[in-house]
């Protein structure tokens, strides 16, 4: 039998808030979340600079931001998976951080290493290289895909700017880990199912589990 101070259940981020903050005092906390590893929920999947910071008060020192993009190469396929460099910030927020003084949003190296060390390891082609972060999901500037392209960009996504800048502004590690939900530039692909979308999400949650705690 083991005795705690506290039980809290459901590992959400409300859950696991209270039991950082119960052990960050010194009691002796158990967190039951009854889901063994990442799953889908209802939600945007969108992490603010203000959920950002809460983290990294909680103690947090690895945002690993994993989602989806548009690819902008056209030899990228649905389902490929991205690593990024650089976030080229296309709206202001990145900026604001700054204070408006130029300022290039990278990813920590560590991670992107790291990543890449265990995306090898899966068998999973990789590529990486920069991308470009978006407030505007439908761009009324039907040239500047084809112009982001042009310069090598990978992918256009909307938050690994801001994150890259939080890391160096609070001094901790970020990086972003993508999965190609669309090509939004011309070329031939070959689109693949929900289902192999799915998979491809889920490995590459697993990889970026893998590449947080290695
Ligand atoms: C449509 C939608 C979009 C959203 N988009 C965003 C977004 O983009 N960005 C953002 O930051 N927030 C977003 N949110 C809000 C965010 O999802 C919630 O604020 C947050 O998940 C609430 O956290 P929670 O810990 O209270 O609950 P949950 O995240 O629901 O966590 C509860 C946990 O408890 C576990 N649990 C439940 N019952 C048990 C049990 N009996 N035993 C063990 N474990 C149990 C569950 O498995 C779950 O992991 C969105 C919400 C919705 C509805």
């Amino acid at each position: 039998m083991r005795y705690v101070d506290i039980v809290v259940v459901g590992g959400g981020p409300a859950g696991a808030a209270t039991a950082c903050g119960l052990a960050a005092i010194g009691r002796e906390v158990l967190l039951i979340e009854r889901s063994l590893g990442s799953h889908h929920k209802v939600c945007g999947e969108f992490i603010s600079p203000e959920t950002a910071a809460h983290l990294v008060q909680l103690g947090v020192n690895k945002l690993m931001r994993v989602g989806t993009c548009g690819g902008l190469q056209p030899d990228l396929s649905m389902g490929d998976l991205i690593i990024a460099l650089s976030a080229t910030p296309a709206d202001s927020t990145a900026t604001h951080y700054v204070l408006g003084e130029p300022h290039a949003p990278t990813a920590d190296f560590g991670l992107v290493h790291e990543a890449v060390h265990q995306a090898k390891h899966l068998g999973k082609p990789v590529r990486v290289g920069p991308i470009v972060s978006s407030d505007i999901f439908y761009q009324p500037d039907s040239g500047l895909a084809g112009r982001w392209s042009e310069r090598g960009i990978l992918a256009v996504e909307m938050e690994a700017a801001i994150l890259f800048t939080l890391g160096a502004l609070r001094k901790i590690q970020a990086g972003c880990m993508l999965i190609v939900s669309d090509v939004v530039v011309e070329g031939e692909f070959v689109r693949i199912t929900d289902e192999e979308m799915r998979a491809a999400v889920d490995q590459m949650t697993e990889l970026a589990l893998h590449v947080v705690t290695a």
